[in-house]
């Protein structure tokens, strides 16, 4: 997979979940219309009088996911930037996206605000396949975060993780390691390991 792959699924998806924090921490989620992927970057709309676009105004961090017919998954988490261009680039998301002058017909289109995902990380995960298959990316300036677990010297080589697993992605060695790749970080090897060899990534 790429960072173009993962953004293209987003697009033909289309109608995905974005997830914001209200002003008193809270979780708010609803479906938005990815309108435009160019250059790595991920555009939407909303209207100014909208919860979400506060949301975005005030904290701009935002999470996305969406699932295909394929059970592939794309997340990804960024920082919402709003651009400056509003009518150039709202009459151009029209161009892409005609079925939006249903919703706004006419000059009603510019209550809309557009933003961009610019910087963020992406995770995709395949669900489709067996075993599972997931890759991490990053997008403009900031860095992918590791997640997961992974063994590390003091395993003693017993092999009930190994058993355990329930995507048969840990392999046997000194230390015994986890193909990351096919790992779904539930977390039973680290429950069933006896010497508390296996740890948490990133933490
Ligand atoms: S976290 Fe779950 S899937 Fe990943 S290696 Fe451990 S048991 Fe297997
Ligand atoms: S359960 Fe722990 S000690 Fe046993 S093989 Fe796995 S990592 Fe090593």
């Amino acid at each position: 997979m790429t960072v173009e792959e993962c953004l293209a699924i987003l697009r033909e998806v289309k109608d995905v979940s974005f997830a914001t924090v209200d002003q008193d921490g809270r979780p708010q989620v609803r479906i938005i219309d990815v309108m435009l992927i160019e250059d790595n970057k991920l555009y939407f709309c909303t209207a100014r009088g909208k919860e979400f676009y506060n949301q975005l105004e005030g904290k701009k961090y935002v999470a996305i996911t969406g699932l295909n017919s394929k059970f592939q998954m794309i997340r990804l988490n960024g920082i919402a930037e709003h651009q400056p261009e509003q009518k150039k680039l709202i009459d151009r998301i029209f161009e892409e996206n005609p079925a939006m002058n249903e919703v706004y017909p006419n000059q009603s289109r510019y209550i809309l605000e557009p933003f961009s995902i610019e910087n963020g990380q992406i995770e995709f995960f395949d669900l489709g396949k067996t075993p599972v298959y997931r890759e991490c990316f990053s997008i403009g300036s900031m860095n992918t975060e590791t997640k997961g677990y992974e063994i590390n010297d003091a395993c003693i080589g017993c092999g009930k993780c190994a058993k355990s697993c329930p995507q048969q992605c840990i392999i046997k060695g000194t230390p015994f390691s986890i193909k990351q790749n096919h790992c779904l970080h539930c977390g039973l090897c680290f429950e069933n390991c006896p010497v508390g060899a296996i740890k948490r990534r990133g933490v």
